[in-house]
């Protein structure tokens, strides 16, 4: 009997446990572009067009190899608008009794799918280094979810960077040695840049027509939209900027939006790289003496800890966990969040390039964006959505743990054991933003003074209850509590103040 194989638009590998339980004598593999999926949030533009591309081209992969294919274009007529219609409509058509599918990445989709007509079967997707049981049997009877623990036990289930039992280097975490501040010259010319074929062009006019108004610049295109090119891509960050990828971590620079990132991030989502061959060509630099020990650990430790932590979040706290919100927030998001129209310079730049390009690193995210959200008191909701739109590698497993849990501590500190503020002197240290900003970092109160820093000690000072006591905070408090009475009053009312022109809807 006939059974439909549904291939959705992130798992995009010939190897998901979808395809593995099928025929392909008799099964009929199903793909389809869907309103449903393209605007339940306005995806970036270049979100979509990654998506649909990679996905044409991986169906015409499978035919390649011997698949019968039934793929739904946006624009088809007859495309029903949601996976479920599809499924019934190719059912129809073939007779299929049943569906065969990996289990999706966000709860939306697998309760979705548990809703059609007819049975759907959902394999875990094992992609994945780490099961939802294993991570459970970890996280089980643990006071504090530390990444750290779980990342050694990941490394010892792999072997990566170990030597016998013992940590290559002799130490399992070199974050020590990284974070440096931006340096004055980037040897590394960003990510490999690809031009857009025949396939990827009728894409971008595709999404241009249906898509065009949403936030985010369609052209120029330059991401990688199949296997082959996203391989090609994987290795000119291993030999060009895998060596310098830790010491700058960390840095921020306006004039160069990837620094040594290896902006991969998509194709590991989408399933045009896997983990294990990420992980092994790191490894190999390091063998090879090609990249020192802190930047392939601290690479390594992104994939196979902070990555897979991530997911066995998202999945271990359920489909309530994006509705979080343990501080009660409710501000509206700020317009210029999709306007980049601030006099905060730090967040007009990260804005600026999230439209142009559909990514930011992560501590652009983290402390630029994530954390004036998180100081400002914006209802982590709105941010979750945001955050989920803009990027190209967005997709709830991996978004809302990093957006609900790290970046904005809606979860009360399940992901992270403090939140992750900062004032204006962090962004200084690390970026070469404060120098032409309109407002002065070493201003602390007043005018022109650096809306960070307010807002940084309005945060403490509103939740002096839940933090004072948390150790890693404590040093905070003292610093506070050691400002005159006069101080810290004009401090908090010039916070206020902040808060009142976002409120006014007036440029801060
Ligand atoms: C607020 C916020 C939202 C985020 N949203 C997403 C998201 O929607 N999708 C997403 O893939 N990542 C997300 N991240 C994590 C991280 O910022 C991105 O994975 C990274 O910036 C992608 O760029 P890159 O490929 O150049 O990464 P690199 O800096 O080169 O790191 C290598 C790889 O490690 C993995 N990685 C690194 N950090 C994390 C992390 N915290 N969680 C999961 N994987 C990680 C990614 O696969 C990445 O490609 C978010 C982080 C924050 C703080
Ligand atoms: S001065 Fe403040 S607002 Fe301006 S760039 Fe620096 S941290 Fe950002």
């Amino acid at each position: 009997m006939v059974k439909l194989v549904l291939i959705l638009g992130d798992q995009l590998s010939e190897e998901v446990s979808a395809l593995r339980e099928a025929d392909k004598a008799c099964d009929v593999v199903v793909m389809a572009e869907v309103a449903d999926e393209a605007g339940y949030v306005p995806h970036h533009p270049k979100k979509i067009a990654f998506i649909f591309a990679a996905m044409r081209k991986f169906a015409r992969q499978l035919e390649e190899a011997g698949w019968q294919v039934r793929y739904t274009r946006l624009d088809d007529d007859g495309n029903s608008g949601s996976i479920a219609g599809e499924l019934l409509r190719r059912a129809d058509e073939t007779g299929a009794k049943e569906v065969i599918a990996t289990e999706p990445g966000e709860w939306r989709l697998i309760s979705a799918l548990e809703d059609v007509p007819i049975p759907v079967h959902q394999f875990p997707d094992d992609r994945f280094l780490c099961a939802h049981d294993e991570f459970d049997d970890w996280a089980e009877g643990r006071k504090e979810l530390r990444m750290e623990y779980f990342y050694r036990q990941m490394r010892r289930k792999t072997g990566l960077l170990m030597e016998d039992d013992k940590p290559a280097g002799g130490k399992w975490n070199f974050d020590h040695d990284n974070r440096k501040p931006a340096p004055d010259d980037v040897d590394f010319g960003g990510p490999m840049h690809f031009t857009p074929d025949d396939t990827v062009e009728e894409v971008l006019d595709l999404v241009e027509a249906r898509f065009g108004e949403n936030f985010g610049t369609l052209r120029p295109f330059w991401f990688a939209t199949d296997q082959g090119q996203a391989r090609r891509a994987l290795s000119h960050f291993i030999k060009q900027a895998l060596p310098r990828f830790g010491d700058y971590q960390d840095a921020m620079l306006q004039e160069n939006r990837f620094l040594y990132h290896s902006v991969i991030s998509m194709y590991l989502n989408a399933g045009l790289l896997g983990w294990r061959e990420v992980c092994e060509a790191a490894e190999a630099a390091w063998r090879s003496g090609d990249a020192p020990i802190n930047a392939v650990e601290g690479f390594i430790r992104q994939i196979i800890g902070w990555r897979e932590y991530m997911r066995g979040i998202y999945f271990r706290e359920g489909p309530e966990y994006t509705a979080r919100n343990i501080l009660r927030y409710d501000r509206s998001l700020p317009a210029f969040y999709w306007t980049a129209e601030t006099d905060m310079l730090c967040v007009a730049k990260a804005v600026e390039q999230t439209r142009e390009e559909a990514y930011a690193h992560h501590i652009q995210r983290l402390m630029i964006t994530g954390n004036f959200a998180l100081l400002a008191g914006i209802d982590p909701a709105e941010v979750h959505e945001w955050y989920l739109a803009v990027y190209a590698d967005a997709y709830e497993w991996v978004e809302a743990p990093n957006v609900i849990g790290m970046s904005q501590f809606a979860d009360g500190g399940i992901v992270g054991s403090k939140p992750y503020v900062s004032g204006g002197n962090y962004i200084n240290k690390m970026s070469d933003y404060c120098g032409d900003c309109a407002y002065s970092v070493s201003k602390k109160t007043g005018e022109g003074a650096c809306p960070f820093n307010l807002l940084y000690w309005g945060f403490l000072d509103r939740h002096r209850d839940r933090f004072e006591k948390n150790p890693r905070m404590a040093q905070m408090y003292r610093t506070w509590d050691k400002m005159d009475a006069e101080r810290r009053r004009t401090v908090l009312a010039d916070a206020a103040a902040v808060l009142e022109r976002l409120d006014a809807g007036d440029r801060v």
